[in-house]
Parts: structure tokens; C-alpha cells; sequence
């Protein structure tokens, strides 16, 4: 994990998250950490030498935070695609091609694969993924995949949070009940895997809310932290199964309704959108967040990327379709990508960049953040940090040297 001190200087608006956005600003990261922030002219003059970035007068938000990928996959889920622009819904079936086309790859191949993606999310300024199992669906599977879960946490520079959804879908041609409480036996293993988070598909098609409770209680009673997959489909009684187990999320949340909402505003639950998803899903249902916004709950945003109904790791991408379809302010759908994401994980040191948080940053491609929203289709982030290290972009870090004209080493950036 990276870890080191940065100055970023000459930032032209500094969008910490904690408080109001501050112009012609500066950063100081130490250990890793935000050591400081404010006007670039009342910079420390204690701060010293250090590796330095030119903002270049771009703004500077916190790193994204994306709660909620299935990251590791193999195979096309082309030929559904293809069906549902002619106007055929989903039913959560595909998820067994893609379990097929998982199952037969090698272990090698979903490495890489799962690593392509997380580069991908990085460059567009993805600093902790949350990431799913769930396309392997038997035990060996389930915690073969947690295997390259890790494989990829110790090989790229993000954070990663490892989830076991098991529960994903029920295997073709198994028993209900046996599968269930095959998932429920996995869960040992899969926190000694190193899952933080167990998660369930709950909805038609999938599981219904007596099993996710019973899978749910025992995830709990194994230390592990209880997410849910509710209302994407159908209202089954999953959102309020949530707030009364006290998950961390529920995620989707395309039929949530006004009691729904107030459930989660009450319980503290995340409520996890994922505009991507509901877009490619063509439901056209954009009330969401006026919904969750009404009963005062708490949205994070993510990109749920998956082959069948969210290929994306592009957290810009999910921003904008967050403002232009859910109606979201840019400061609000900001917010949910990074500080909410954060509080879904439960982690209250990732997701701003007050002092004392981690030092994760993305330097936009653009002088304001309202910019990112507004040009579309562009490449919306131009250098990342991660752990007070730039390791993305387009600038490498300065090292510190009396004659700046010989400074354009980048040997302290890779630590
Ligand atoms: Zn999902």
C-alpha cells in the first residue's frame, strides 16, 4: 500500500468534503496522511522539502470510492445485452453465463482480468473498490475467487474491501435450503479469507428475505459485516430487512418507496445507487434519490460494475448519470462518491481530505469539479494519489532538489 509525503500546490479549488471548497490551495500529505490544507500563500513554511505535484490550477477532490464492484468475472454477456435493446427486461438470469464462463477459467486468468479492471478505475480516479465474489457459486468457487481478490489487493496500489456473495443467485439445478446453508458454511472460511463484508441478492429470482436474514444473521456471527442487494427488481421486504439488521448498505434500490427510505434514514443505512445499472437496465426509473433525499437518507454512489448490467469502472461516468438522470446536485452525487462510499465501508478515514484522513486524491482534468459533470465523454481526471504517492497520471511527482531545472526524477514516487 503506498504510503509517503506529498505537497500538491497550486490547486486552483480544493474540494476537501469536510468543509466548503477552498481556491488557490494546497496539500500536505505526511505518512500518508493529510497533514494539511488551506491557501497555498499561508503554506507552513515548516513543511520543508518533499515530493511535490503542480496542480497546475486543476481542482482536487477526495480519491472515489466505489462500494459496490463484482469485479472479478471472465466471459461475454454480449448476446443479453444485444436482447434487452430489442426490449427483453432483466430477471437477474444472466448471472449464470457469466458463472459458467467464470468457473472455467483459470485462476491466472481472472488475476489479470480483475487487475485490467481495477487499472481501468484507477485511472479514472478509483482509490478503494469494493469488490464481490459471486460467480463462483460452490464452496471451492466461492473462495477461489476471494483467493484472486487478494491476489489483486496485493498488487495494485488501491484499497481494497473483499465481500462474499455467495448469495448471489441460487446454482442451476441445486436445492434452495442445501444451497443456503452451503453459504452459510463457507462463512468461516471466507472471513479467514480476509471478507469484511457478506452480501445477498435479495429479490425475484434470487433469494428472498427469510433466507437473507437467516444468511445474514450468521455472517454477523461470524464478524462479518452484512450488505444487501434490495428493491433492484421487485419490493420484497429487503430494504427494511436492512435497516433492522443494521447492514452497512442496500444497494440498487430502483423500486425503493417512501417507507423504504424512511427505514434507512432512521437505521443509518447506506443507501448505494448505481445509475449505471438502472441505465443499462432501461427501467427509465430515475426517482430514487428524490425518494432517498425526501426521508433524509444517506446515498453513496457506485459503479456495480459487472459484464451483465453495469460494465463500467468509471466513477466519472456514474457522477454524471447521477446529476443529469437522478436529478443529483454535482456537490451531492461528489459527496456520494466518495465520502458516502466511504461510510458504507465504514471507513471515516477514507472519502474527504480533512486532516487526519488518508491521503487520497484525484487532480481533475478541469479547473472546477462541475466541470467533470459537464464535459462528457472525456477523460475527467488527470493525476491520482493514493497514500500521499502519485500512482497515475500524467506528471510524475518532483523530487525535492535546490535546482528545480534537474528535479524531473520520479524514483521517490514508487515507493
Ligand atoms: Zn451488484
Amino acid at each position: 500500500m503506498p504510503c509517503g509525503d506529498l505537497l500538491i500546490r497550486r490547486i486552483g479549488r480544493l474540494v476537501p468534503m469536510t468543509g466548503p471548497p477552498i481556491a488557490d490551495a494546497a496539500l500536505v500529505a505526511r505518512a500518508g496522511r493529510v497533514a494539511w490544507i488551506g491557501l497555498e500563500r499561508e503554506l507552513p513554511a515548516a513543511v520543508g522539502e518533499m515530493p511535490s505535484v503542480d496542480a497546475g490550477g486543476a481542482a482536487v477532490i477526495p480519491g472515489f470510492v466505489d462500494a459496490h464492484t463484482h469485479l472479478v468475472w471472465a466471459g461475454s454477456r454480449r448476446t443479453e445485452f444485444e436482447a434487452r435493446l430489442t426490449g427483453v427486461p432483466y430477471d437477474g438470469g444472466g448471472i449464470a453465463t457469466t458463472v459458467a464462463a467464470t468457473r472455467q477459467a483459470s485462476t491466472e486468468e481472472l488475476i489479470e482480468l480483475t487487475r485490467e479492471r481495477a487499472a481501468a478505475a484507477l485511472a479514472t480516479g478509483t482509490t478503494t473498490l469494493e469488490i464481490k465474489t459471486g460467480y463462483g457459486l460452490t464452496v471451492e468457487a466461492e473462495l477461489r475467487l476471494l483467493d484472486a481478490i487478494n491476489a489483486v489487493a496485493a498488487d495494485v496500489p488501491q484499497r481494497v474491501e473483499a465481500t462474499y456473495l455467495g448469495a448471489h443467485a441460487v446454482p442451476p439445478g441445486r436445492d434452495r435450503a442445501g444451497y443456503v446453508a452451503e453459504v452459510i458454511s463457507t462463512l468461516p472460511a471466507a472471513r479467514a479469507l480476509g471478507a469484511r463484508w457478506c452480501d445477498v441478492f435479495c429479490d425475484r429470482g434470487a433469494f428472498t428475505v427469510a433466507e437473507a436474514r437467516q444468511i445474514l444473521t450468521a455472517a454477523a456471527a461470524q464478524g462479518l459485516g452484512g450488505r444487501l442487494h434490495a428493491d433492484q427488481i421487485e419490493r420484497l421486504g429487503a430494504v427494511p430487512l436492512a435497516a433492522e439488521l443494521g447492514c452497512a448498505s442496500a444497494d440498487h434500490l430502483d423500486r425503493i418507496d417512501e417507507e423504504g427510505a424512511a427505514a434507512l434514514a432512521r437505521s443509518g443505512t447506506v443507501a448505494v445507487l448505481v445509475p449505471t445499472a438502472t441505465l443499462t437496465m432501461r427501467t427509465q426509473d430515475w426517482h430514487q434519490a428524490r425518494t432517498l433525499q425526501a426521508a433524509g437518507a444517506t446515498i453513496a454512489l457506485a459503479t456495480d460494475c459487472n459484464p451483465g448490467t453495469s460494465w463500467t469502472e468509471s466513477m466519472p461516468y456514474v457522477v454524471q448519470l447521477a446529476c443529469l438522470a437522478l436529478g443529483m446536485s454535482v456537490e451531492e452525487a461528489l459527496r456520494g462518491a466518495t465520502l458516502h462510499g466511504a461510510r458504507a465501508l465504514r471507513r471515516a478515514d477514507l472519502g474527504h481530505l480533512g486532516v487526519g484522513a488518508v491521503a487520497d486524491a484525484a487532480v481533475l482534468a478541469a479547473e472546477h469539479e462541475v466541470d467533470l459533470v459537464a464535459h462528457l465523454g472525456a477523460a475527467a481526471v488527470r493525476d491520482v494519489v493514493i497514500g500521499g504517492v502519485v500512482v497515475s497520471g500524467s506528471r510524475p511527482a518532483q523530487d525535492p532538489s535546490p535546482d528545480q531545472s534537474s528535479s524531473a526524477s520520479s524514483a521517490s514516487t514508487s515507493t
